[in-house]
């Protein structure tokens, strides 16, 4: 099963993804934790990534396509994979179409997670993420059971830098711009089925399970 979870920074992709691996046993392809990794490691790839993240703008379309294409092939997405933030503009989304189509394969569905402007806002400068394996958390939401510390792993919680409110307002509007069209690209191809992400982690959960019928 290829998925691409699609919604605005904050609507619940990656929670709802850590959720999906566990059901599924499918990898999470996550653009962003790929490139937070290479900027963390000091890589070539992480010096030119940073000054776009740390601005709230995307990398550009050429540097994520490589990323993802080269992810694809390996062994552990063969039986499917769950996209997480990529595509985010349409020349991706086109881009990502042909190295399926290569390996012979495609996406099976394409899940929008709908979330009010300011209740991103809300969820993005409340949220702490886990430094050591990726959980994330939020301060009122969604909180560890004890502060600061990983539930899953015991690892220390931290902010995001690009979690404060003035680059989250530009995250959005670069969300507005670029990201928003997938919506009616995906509907095109007749593969997009929308979900209201307000309410309970797990409500929204089970949504999505019955769609994907398994
Ligand atoms: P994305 O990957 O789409 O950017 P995350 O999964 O990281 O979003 O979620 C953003 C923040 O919102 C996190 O702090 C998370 O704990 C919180 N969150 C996720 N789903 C919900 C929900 N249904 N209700 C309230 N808060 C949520
Ligand atoms: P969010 O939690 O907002 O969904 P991500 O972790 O997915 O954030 O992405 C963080 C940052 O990494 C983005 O603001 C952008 O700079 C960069 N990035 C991630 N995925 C992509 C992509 N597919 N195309 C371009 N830039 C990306
Ligand atoms: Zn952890």
């Amino acid at each position: 099963m290829n998925l691409i979870l699609l919604g605005g920074p904050g609507a619940g992709k990656g929670t709802q993804a850590k959720k999906l691996i566990e059901k599924y046993q499918i990898p999470q392809v996550s653009t962003g934790d790929i490139l937070r990794e290479a900027v963390k490691e000091g890589t070539p790839l992480g010096k030119k990534a940073k000054e776009f993240m740390d601005a709230g703008q995307l990398v550009p379309d050429e540097v994520v396509i490589g990323i993802v294409e080269e992810r694809l092939k390996q062994p552990d997405c063969q039986k499917g994979f769950i996209l997480d933030g990529f595509p985010r503009t349409v020349p991706q989304a086109e881009a990502l179409d042909q190295v399926l189509a290569k390996m012979n394969s495609g996406i099976d569905h394409v899940i929008s997670i709908e979330v009010d402007e300011e209740e991103l806002v809300t969820r993005l400068t409340g949220r702490r993420t886990c430094r050591n394996c990726g959980q994330m958390y939020h301060i009122k939401f969604n909180p560890p059971k004890q502060e600061g510390v990983c539930d899953k792993c015991g690892g220390e919680l931290y902010q995001r830098d690009d979690d404060n409110e003035a680059t989250v307002r530009s995250r959005l509007a670069t969300y507005n711009q670029a990201t928003k069209p997938l919506v009616d690209y995906y509907a095109g191809k007749g593969l997009l089925r929308t979900i209201p992400g307000a309410g309970q982690i797990d409500d929204i959960f089970n949504k999505i399970c019955s769609i994907l019928g398994q």
